[in-house]
């Protein structure tokens, strides 16, 4: 699939002829709104009763199947519902039992490099580095320097092979003069024939210059007025070209006016999500969800249940858009419902879930169909007694190895079915032999470099102080390889501002020593032996290091930096060192320094709404590009924090994050006080997560359909192998699918994801996730197996591509006009026939409205000057390795009120829709989306609860200057507020800052902008004119 490879390119882009033919009268809209209807009744999902897994030669019995009895292992306790017969995972069982662990041995062997024997060429000089007071920065190159006050030790000109950096190549794109400014107008209801009685308080504020809502409550408007589409907004703003004309607004050609006036609406008829999510919660909440239903469709993601596996992957591990694909092409182009997966391979798998069986098929290795080189799997099918097995992705009939053999019961399945994880679990993970590592060597352990920009910038800010306390007791709980005492990761440090200093951390050393790279054009790492060392070998030397770093650089003024030479130092370190790794780059400024990969300032918000606006995403190429590579090929994750005060180039420094499995972090104007704690508390979370090295992953599918398109924190080289430097327990990767011929109800759709990768105690292993997924000729089959929330995880982030080649309004109109498809196509094809006025939504998608239009409003779809450019890349990246968790979150955020709240309870209260209209004056809210926190408090809430909250005796006393905090003190109110913020950033993969906003003060408008049903305040409308403004679509498609 090429970049341009969006949402609706062929076979989904093609407008759908033959749409219409939906003939009704749809004239006179009735007088009462139909948004309760949604379509079919809810029904609960029936999973095909039998047949559903095709286990071995077995067509009529799905899992779980009936007992087995006990000889088959003294192991079994029970079978059937109890799957996990195994012994425990890991379990420190001899290497002869099937599932035990490998000698670890092989695994561990710390070959160490090869000594150095290239010439030194580059100005380098070695010395101890304690007690430099004044000038640690202007060492000169010749290695007996007078600058430094204690004795040099001049290393011996140690070696290396520094391939010269591909020139820069980069160019500013042409900054064409813009076009004017596109002007805010507004997108209202079209005549939906829905009457209602208003909704107290309904009132549309007026609008303000730029057509948001101005904020002081104006003397007509309740101060929460509902910023819906009002009698008082309608009519003349209704003509069509201004719509088109919004920023992040709707395509589409004049709106269709005629019909009676505009009515109120009330926004408790349209469907709501906080809704849907409870409705789920209470359904299946707290209930054991069974893997052993080909098709089923999982809890939604904010439901808390329990997985237990038995044939198919857990839903935490993979999530589809539908479990029920259409049989052919044709019905596929027809519904356009994406047919897509969402894998986080890496997903933490809760404690009370059992974590992945490990299979050790010793020096044979794992059983592979010959073929299609699927993995062995529940769904391949025995027969001839045993002997031979069908692959269920290429049909292949394929020998079983003769140490595999094992006889078949009467049903026709292996008599050892539930004592081997890969016959009967939808995970697990096999040893991977030597023919699976990089030149059949065992690998080395993973290393994690610091690299930490020294400075000005950060030396004033204290950020250096910071990281070098922090690190010293953070390096101790590096993590370990399941039963290891200790963490296997070595550790290396760089400082760097226009040059690069090295630190020699060698365990017998007395003191560390530095060695200076200064011509960082041929970058080149100037010692092996001690740069990358065992943390609790050369603990006292790394402490002394630590210690003594920001002292070196108290007195700095260099605020010049250089950025792409710190990456290649890196990667040539751990190339030189044969392991994987990750680089951790604290980073204040935009590279400007003389350097290969030098940054100019390129930010133009003249070219928001351009055609060229799309250049503001595209990362400068050239030395990035191929330090891209390099990163890959030697499985060297980048983790980038950003600490910036203004424009650092994003879209550029976040480049080689985003394909190397890496994350980015930002603290603008970054304060240790107040950005300090969020800071260490994401770098310790970064540190310690579970995490997999130098991993390529496939996605086998069954014969009919195959992966086309791949979306995350990857990098491909070709069309099938996604490769990650490192990818770790929050990423995910988005895989989209398409037919190549027609699948078949009985087989239906089967998928393997196969990730080989590095352990973090240098082990190779494959880690295997499998799923069986319906397939029907029935569309009303795939909308009721629809996931809403998978879905929109999927429109994100080929969206989110595609504006990289696409102009913005581009892809806003496709994303609203596949909106319009996907539930035209359901009500022609799957409701009841019904008056057009209608709106009829598939159960499974009725809030689906809600997120897309949530998704058009997002900083990096939007379209506004008044955002950053650096924001809209950032969130660019981070939204594109998001799992479906995160998606779901961000765009639809949780209001959950506080004022309200039990403290005697230990549940957080239940969140209400993310309306402005829904916050009451004498409240407290709490918002979070997964990336920020809010604390909102409004101008009437009660003395009292503010007094348990923040000790001051009323609102007034809150200084509005400078940031607020939120104390912790000794009452209910205050303990259970920060029990609520605690339990839900546990469950975040990044930690958010608290930020405490009240009613009508300036930072207001912060918050508000995550009250995704209102109406946009950068542009994009709101949520009921939106699903107005579908419908109007949904009817001219079914005409
Ligand atoms: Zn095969």
């Amino acid at each position: 699939m090429s970049q341009q490879g969006y949402v609706a390119t062929p076979p989904y882009s093609q407008a759908q002829a033959g749409m219409g033919g939906y003939s009704a009268g749809f004239g006179n809209p009735p007088p009462q709104s139909h948004y309760g209807v949604y379509g079919s009744p809810p029904q609960g999902y029936s999973a095909p009763p039998t047949g559903v897994l095709k286990p071995p030669a077995s067509s009529s019995s799905g899992m779980p199947p009936p007992p087995v009895s006990s000889q088959y292992g003294a192991n079994i306790q029970q079978n059937g519902a109890h799957p996990h017969s195994f012994p425990p995972p890991v379990a420190s069982a001899p290497s002869m039992s099937p599932y035990g662990q490998p000698p670890q041995s092989a695994f561990h062997s710390m070959a160490q490099a090869p000594p150095p024997t290239q010439q030194l060429t580059n100005q380098m000089s070695a010395m101890n580095i304690g007690g430099y007071g004044q000038r640690p920065m202007q060492i000169p190159q010749s290695s007996s320097s007078s600058a430094a006050p204690q004795q040099f030790q001049t290393s011996p000109p140690t070696a290396m092979g520094h391939p010269p950096l591909s020139p820069p190549g980069q160019q500013l794109p042409s900054l064409g003069s813009p076009p004017p400014m596109a002007t805010m107008g507004s997108v209202t209801a079209p005549p939906m024939g829905m009457s209602g009685p208003p909704g107290p308080g309904v009132h549309q504020p007026p609008l303000g210059p730029q057509g948001y809502p101005q904020q002081p409550g104006s003397p007509m408007s309740g101060p929460y007025g509902a910023q819906m589409a009002g009698p008082q907004m309608a009519g003349p703003q209704m003509a069509g070209p201004q719509s088109g004309a919004f920023p992040g607004g709707f395509p589409g050609g004049p709106a269709q006016m005629a019909g009676p006036p505009q009515k109120k609406l009330d926004p408790d008829s349209i469907p709501s999500t906080t809704q849907v999510i409870e409705d789920d919660q209470a359904k299946r909440g707290g209930q054991v969800y069974v893997t052993n239903i080909r098709g089923q469709v999982p809890p939604l993601v904010t439901t808390d249940f329990t997985v237990q596996d038995q044939g198919n992957a857990s839903p935490r591990f993979m999530r589809c858009t539908t479990y029920s694909f259409p049989c052919t092409a044709d019905l596929a182009k027809q519904c356009k419902v994406p047919l897509a997966a969402i894998i986080k391979p890496f997903a933490t798998v809760p404690k009370n879930e059992t974590p992945l069986y490990i299979v050790n098929h010793g020096e044979t290795g794992p059983i592979r169909c010959n073929r299609c080189k699927a993995y062995m799997c529940p769904y391949m099918q025995f027969i001839d007694g045993g002997r031979r097995y069908q692959c269920v992705f290429c049909s292949c009939v394929n020998e079983v190895p003769v140490q595999y053999f094992q006889h078949l019961d009467h049903m026709g399945r292996r008599m050892d079915l539930y004592e081997r994880p890969e016959l009967s679990l939808g995970s697990y993970e096999f040893i991977a032999t030597l023919d699976y590592c990089k030149n059949n060597k065992p690998p080395n352990p993973p290393a994690y470099i610091f690299m930490i920009d020294v400075s000005y910038n950060n030396i004033k800010s204290g950020l250096v102080k910071l990281i070098c306390e922090e690190l010293k007791t953070m390096l101790d709980r590096l993590p370990k390889e399941e039963g290891a005492e200790t963490s296997a990761i070595k550790v290396g440090f760089v400082t760097y501002n226009k040059i690069l200093h090295f630190y020699n951390v060698k365990s017998a050393l007395a003191q560390p020593q530095m060695m200076v790279v200064s011509d960082v054009a041929e970058m080149f790492v100037p010692l092996l032996d001690g740069f990358l060392v065992n943390f609790q070998e050369s603990q006292a030397v790394i402490n002394n290091l630590l210690d003594q770093i920001p002292d070196m650089f108290a007195d700095t003024n260099e605020s010049e930096t250089v950025f792409a030479p710190v990456i290649q130092a890196g990667v040539e370190a751990l190339k030189a060192a044969e392991c994987s790794g990750k680089l951790f780059i604290f980073q204040s400024s935009i590279p400007t320094a003389e350097a290969p990969g030098k940054l100019k300032n390129r930010d133009d918000r003249k070219l928001v709404g351009t055609e060229k606006e799309k250049t503001l995403f595209q990362p400068q190429r050239g030395v990035y590009e191929q330090l891209t590579k390099d990163c890959v090929a030697q499985g060297c994750c980048v983790d980038l924090f950003l600490f910036p005060n203004q424009f650092v180039d994003i879209a550029t420094m976040g480049d080689v994050p985003s394909h190397t499995g890496g994350s980015i972090y930002k603290y603008s104007n970054f304060q240790v006080e107040v950005n300090g704690q969020q800071f260490l508390s994401d770098l310790r979370r970064d540190v310690e997560k579970s995490i997999g090295f130098d991993a390529i992953m496939r996605v086998r599918t069954g014969t009919g359909f195959r992966a086309t398109d791949f979306f995350g924190a990857i990098y491909m080289n070709n069309t099938t192998d996604v490769e990650m430097a490192a990818v770790d327990c929050d990423k995910a990767v988005t895989v989209e699918f398409k037919h190549d011929d027609t699948l078949s109800e009985e087989s239906g759709a089967v998928m393997q994801c196969a990730l080989l990768y590095t352990t973090i105690g240098g082990q190779r292993r494959l880690r295997i996730h499998n799923l069986s997924l319906n397939c029907s000729s029935q569309l009303p089959e795939l909308y009721k197996s629809c996931e809403t929330d998978a879905l929109i995880n999927f429109f994100a982030k080929s969206a989110y591509r595609a504006i990289l080649n696409q102009p913005l309004k581009t892809v806003r109109e496709i994303l609203v006009n596949q909106t319009a498809h996907m539930l035209a196509c359901y009500r022609k094809s799957c409701a009841s026939p019904s008056a057009a006025s209608q709106l009829i939504l598939p159960d499974a998608m009725k809030v689906f409205p809600v997120y897309m239009n949530s998704l058009l409003k997002t900083p990096a779809l939007v379209g506004s000057t008044e955002l950053s450019t650096d924001d809209r890349a950032f969130h660019r990246f981070l939204v594109n390795a998001m799992g479906v968790e995160e998606t779901q979150v961000l765009l639809y955020p949780r209001l959950i009120p506080l004022h309200t709240m039990d403290v005697s309870s230990e549940a957080i209260p239940a969140p209400v829709r993310c309306s402005e209209e829904r916050l009451s004056e004498s409240g407290i809210f709490l918002l979070e989306n997964g990336l920020y926190m809010f604390l909102w408090l409004g101008q009437a809430c009660p003395p009292d609860l503010i007094q348990n909250l923040f000790n001051v005796p009323s609102l007034g006393h809150l200084s509005s200057e400078g940031p607020m905090s939120l104390p912790v003190l000794d009452n209910a109110h205050s303990r259970k507020i920060h029990s609520i913020i605690s339990s839900i950033s546990q469950r975040r993969a990044a930690s958010m800052k608290l930020l405490i906003v009240k009613q009508k003060d300036r930072s207001e408008m912060l918050f508000r902008q995550h009250l995704v049903e209102d109406k946009g305040l950068h542009g994009g409308a709101s949520y009921m004119d939106f699903l107005c403004y579908v419908h109007r679509e949904i009817r001219q498609l079914l005409t």
